[in-house]
C-alpha cells in the first residue's frame, strides 16, 4: 500500500507524526462531583499518544452545555487541573491533543441542568426523537428524554461566545495543542446552522448567513484568545440524528469554509453522515470542499486502513480519524503499520464504568 497514513501532516505550527487521528469518543468517566478528569482518563488517553493527533472526548464548556451525566468539562479550576494531568501524559509520549469543545444546546435534561433550568436552544423546539443520560434522584444512571428547551435571548450569545472564549483559554493552560470547535453531531452550533432547529427572526436565524453567524463569532473570539492556528471545527454535513432536519447543509459547509479561509481556522474535521442514516457524502462535495477549504482537512467515520489510505489517496483529504478502532487498540498506529488484527471493540464498556474496557485492551 501506498501507507500515506504513516506520513507528517502539520496542522498550523504543529506536526503530527502520522494522519491517523483518534477520534473524539464520548466515554463517560469524570470523577464526581465536579466532572473532572482523572489520573485514570490520563492513563487512557498516553496509552493512545502515538497517534498523530488525539481529539479528547467532547467536553462541557459550562454547565448550561452539558447533556450527558458523568461527562468532562473545562470550567471549573478542578476541571483544568485535570485535564493538565491528561495532557501532560500525553505530551510525555510525544502525542499531540486536541480539546474539543461541547454545548449540547436543547440534547440535554433539567436534571443534569444546575437548579434544574430549561436547556436552551436557538429556538423553543424539542428533540423529541433523542435523548439526554441523566443521574436519577435516586442514584439510577438512566436516559432520559430531551426536556424542551427554550430559546436563547439574543442578548446572551455574546455570553456563549465568552464561554466557548473561556473554555478555550483554559485549554492552552492546560497545554492543549488545539481546540476543536463541536459544530456537528447535532448539539448546539449544528441547531443554530441547521434550517429546521433554527427559526429565529433576529439576525442570528434566518438565511445562511445569520445561521452561521454565532458559529462565526465564536471561531472569531477564540482565535482572538489563543491564536486561529490552533483551532480546529468539526461539522457533519448531511447529519441526520438528534433531530436534525437541514436542507442546506452541503452549501451551509461550502460556505463555512470560505469562512474559516478568512478566519484562518487550521482545521476542518468532517464527521460522515453514513453511521446515523445520512445521505453518504458524494464524491463531487468532496472534491468541492478541498477546493474550497485551505487548511487541513480530516475526515471521520468506520474507516480502516485500506479505507483509510483509498481516501487519502483521492487527495480531499489530509487525515482520517479512527473511533471505535482506538477505543479497542491503544497500538492501533502499529498495528496497522504491521497489518496484524485488532482487539473488538466492547460496546457494553464504551460509556461510565471503570478499567475494564477502558485502559485494560491487550497491546500487541
Ligand atoms: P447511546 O445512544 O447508547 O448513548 C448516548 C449517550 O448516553 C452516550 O454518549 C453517553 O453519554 C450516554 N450513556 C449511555 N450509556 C451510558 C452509561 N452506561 N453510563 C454513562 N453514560 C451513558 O450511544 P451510541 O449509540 O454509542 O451513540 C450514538 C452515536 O452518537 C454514536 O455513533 C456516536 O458517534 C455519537 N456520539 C456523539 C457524541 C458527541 O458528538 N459528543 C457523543 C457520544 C456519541
Amino acid at each position: 500500500s501506498a501507507d500515506k497514513l504513516f506520513t507528517p501532516v502539520t496542522i498550523g505550527k504543529t506536526t503530527l507524526a502520522n494522519r491517523m487521528i483518534m477520534a473524539p469518543l464520548t466515554r463517560s468517566r469524570a470523577s464526581q462531583p465536579g466532572d473532572v478528569p482523572t489520573e485514570m482518563n490520563a492513563i487512557y488517553y498516553a496509552q493512545r499518544a502515538s497517534a498523530g493527533l488525539i481529539i479528547s472526548e467532547a467536553t462541557n464548556i459550562t454547565n448550561q452545555g452539558k447533556g450527558y451525566s458523568l461527562t468532562p468539562g473545562i470550567y471549573t479550576d478542578a476541571q483544568e487541573a485535570g485535564w493538565k494531568k491528561v495532557v501532560d501524559a500525553v505530551h510525555a509520549k510525544g502525542g499531540k491533543m486536541s480539546l474539543q469543545l461541547w454545548h449540547v444546546g436543547r440534547i440535554s435534561n433539567r436534571l443534569v441542568q444546575e437548579n434544574g433550568v430549561a436547556p436552551v436552544a436557538p429556538s423553543a423546539i424539542q428533540a423529541v426523537k433523542s435523548s439526554s443520560f441523566v443521574i436519577l434522584p435516586d442514584g439510577t444512571p438512566s436516559r432520559a428524554p430531551c426536556d424542551a428547551p427554550r430559546a436563547l435571548e439574543t442578548a446572551e450569545l455574546p455570553g456563549i461566545v465568552a464561554d466557548y472564549a473561556a473554555a478555550a483559554e483554559r485549554a492552552m493552560r492546560a497545554g492543549f495543542d488545539f481546540v476543536e470547535i463541536h459544530s456537528a453531531n447535532g448539539y448546539l452550533l449544528q441547531q443554530f446552522l441547521a434550517t429546521g432547529s433554527n427559526q429565529r427572526t433576529d439576525q442570528y436565524g434566518g438565511n445562511m448567513q445569520n445561521r452561521a453567524r454565532l458559529l462565526l463569532e465564536v471561531i472569531d473570539a477564540v482565535a482572538a484568545k489563543i491564536g486561529a492556528d490552533k483551532v480546529g471545527v468539526r461539522l457533519s454535513p448531511n447529519f441526520v440524528a438528534h433531530d436534525i432536519v437541514d436542507d442546506e447543509s452541503e452549501a451551509m459547509t461550502m460556505y463555512l469554509a470560505e469562512e474559516f479561509n478568512r478566519a484562518g481556522v487550521a482545521y476542518l474535521h468532517i464527521a460522515e453522515p453514513d453511521w446515523a442514516g445520512g445521505q453518504p457524502l458524494s464524491d463531487a462535495f468532496r472534491v468541492d470542499l478541498r477546493k474550497q477549504y485551505q487548511g487541513v482537512i480530516m475526515t471521520c467515520g468506520g474507516y480502516d486502513a485500506q479505507t483509510a489510505e483509498a481516501r487519502l489517496a483521492t487527495g480531499t483529504v489530509d487525515a482520517i480519524a479512527f473511533g471505535r478502532p482506538f477505543i479497542a487498540n491503544s497500538d492501533l498506529v502499529a498495528r496497522y503499520q504491521q497489518g496484524t488484527t485488532l482487539n473488538t471493540p466492547d460496546q457494553a464498556t464504551f460509556y461510565g464504568g471503570d478499567e475494564v474496557g477502558y485502559t485494560d485492551y491487550p497491546v500487541l
